[in-house]
């Protein structure tokens, strides 16, 4: 059967706007596909302006230029154990300790044949000596020590420049920055780097039924949910989020909190944006002037999703089932907010799995389970958690994966290969 009723139709989804009005259908050909809806959302979200921070505030950030090394590091030859500094031409046997060199507190003096140094990991190798004995070999009597192996020259010396030169890269562009790649940053001497600014987002939940969690709960009213999970998924991904306060349906109120969202580099609103009588979202944003780009996707949770842009600004409309929204999130708020970062693969990372159990595939619809993931072998066994409808947001907490079923006819048997994302989690 085909539904049909009429509705608006929007910039870059088929005619032409303002005020054209067709005949539409609820069928395959009317929904935008994954794919091109990403491609749409990415083609909107250039990278935002760059500003150059201490190293020690850019944790998450992601780089906006390279950075290189201010210096070769290791800066100078130094020792890879706690032990003596000798020169192997006088191994084996028994040396005089000429002094100490440890980690900050060089000696300033050169290794003289039949000689060794005290010398503690870190410090400087002294010049003439060519390797580290380590503790444990060797014999000590008052100052004299004895080293009963021979060694080669280089053991237990870290060279200068071992792990990078000075003016090579240590930061390429477009990377986050991770606690490792900082620490590299650091080593190197980088005390700035240049990164993009970080996405301001302002997150709308829209809903004359929505209650704080904790206050008592009226006749039909539920608990608001969204922008708790939105904000912190955001907060997640890079983003500085504005928690905007929640407004009922109602034209007027929401054209105001949705203003104020649109001063943000991305708003993302949940709930208002499908077929009902009191979805009024999108309309409120028209009159704003947002162009829409596109409305409804053919995937599953999650059919209603809205994008649409006002000047700089992107603005993501999401369904206001809390599992529709967490799918619109991962599909295409969070690589919105990548491409803004400038990341170069802003689309979610899919892993290979395998189906436990098998499922029906949806005709139209491209759809995404939630499971649970276990290891078995070297495969990731996929275990579909109980309850798949879009409201039914606790059922998903128990769940860490999404499981993308392609849409298409027959059912996908369990060992299926399927690909997934990883949600939640740390
Ligand atoms: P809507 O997209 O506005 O039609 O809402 C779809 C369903 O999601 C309805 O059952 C709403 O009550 C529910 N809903 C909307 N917004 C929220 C929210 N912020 N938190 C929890 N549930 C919501
Ligand atoms: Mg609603």
């Amino acid at each position: 059967m085909t539904l049909q009723f009429l509705e608006p139709v929007a910039p870059g989804n088929f005619v032409s706007w303002p005020h054209v009005y067709v005949r539409y259908s609820l069928t395959v050909a009317s929904l935008l596909t994954l794919e091109e809806a990403q491609e749409r959302v990415l083609r909107a979200a250039r990278p935002l302006p760059s500003e150059r921070i201490p190293v020690a505030n850019a944790a998450g950030r992601v780089s906006a230029e390279e950075a290189r090394a201010q210096v070769d590091l290791p800066p100078f030859a130094s020792s890879a154990m706690d032990g003596f500094a000798v020169r192997t031409a006088d191994l084996p046997g028994e040396l005089q300790i000429a002094g100490e060199s440890a980690a900050g507190r060089p000696l300033e003096a050169r290794l003289e044949p039949g000689c060794a140094v005290s010398i503690s990991t870190g410090a400087v190798v002294p010049e003439g000596a060519d390797a580290v004995v380590p503790i444990e070999r060797v014999v000590i009597q008052d100052n004299r020590v004895e080293i009963p192996h021979p060694a080669e020259p280089g053991a237990h010396v870290r060279p200068r420049g071992g792990d990078v030169a000075a003016g090579e890269v240590v930061v390429s562009t477009g990377t986050r920055l991770t606690p490792v790649r900082l620490a590299a940053a650091a080593a190197c001497g980088v005390g700035e780097l240049s990164c993009v600014r970080r996405p301001r987002v302002a997150v709308l939940a829209t809903g004359s039924e929505l209650v704080d969690p904790g206050a008592p709960l009226g006749p039909g009213q539920i608990y608001e949910t969204n922008s708790l999970m939105l904000s912190s998924a955001l907060a997640a991904a890079g983003a500085d989020v504005v928690v905007e306060p929640r407004v009922e349906d109602d034209e007027q109120e929401l054209k105001a909190a949705l203003e104020r969202g649109l001063a943000a580099d991305v708003l993302v609103t949940s709930g208002g944006v499908s077929v009902g009588e009191h979805d009024l979202v999108r309309a409120a944003e028209r009159e704003l002037g947002v162009e829409e780009v596109f409305w409804r996707v053919s995937i599953k949770p999650g059919k209603p999703v809205s994008f649409g842009v006002r000047r700089d600004t992107l603005v993501f409309g999401l369904p206001g089932n809390p599992v529709s929204a967490l799918v619109g999130c991962e599909l295409f708020v969070k690589p919105g907010l990548r491409a803004l970062q400038g990341l170069p693969d802003p689309l979610p990372r899919f892993e290979p799995g395998q189906l436990a159990a098998g499922l029906r595939r949806n005709e139209e619809r491209d759809e995404f389970v939630r499971a649970r993931s276990r290891v078995d072998g070297d495969v990731v066994v996929l275990e579909p958690v109980t309850g798949q409808e879009s409201h039914m947001i606790v059922r998903s907490a128990a769940a860490d994966a999404l499981v993308h079923i392609p849409r298409g006819n027959g059912e996908l048997a369990a060992g299926s290969s399927v690909r997934w994302l990883r949600i939640g989690g740390v």
